[in-house]
């Protein structure tokens, strides 16, 4: 990834944001001929399984494979967690 061509105060509004744990930040930066890269050190396999399974979650989408789900829970009214593939394996399974 090229990076990004910041300015000092862009630069500054990097470190607040990590400041307040946020994850926006993480990119390349390049300044003054310096390249300054924003990662996360040792993310664990836990945080990203989580991080991907929020986004689909979120997003409609089923959590164990990511097909788009279009079924909605009439209990709940939301969208299943899960397409009807792994629905009915695991409803079979319980
Ligand atoms: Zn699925």
């Amino acid at each position: 990834m090229e990076p990004k061509k910041v300015t000092l105060k862009k630069l500054h509004e990097v470190i607040e944001a990590l400041q307040e744990g946020s994850e926006e930040p993480i990119g390349n930066y390049f300044y003054k001929g310096f390249r300054i890269q924003i990662s996360k050190y040792r993310s664990s396999g836990t945080e990203r399984y989580m991080r991907l399974y929020r986004k689909r979650r979120e997003n409609g989408y089923c959590v164990r494979c990511g097909a788009k789900v279009t079924r909605k829970n009439p209990k709940t009214g939301k969208l299943y967690r899960l397409c009807e593939f792994h629905r009915e394996i695991t409803d079979r399974k319980s």
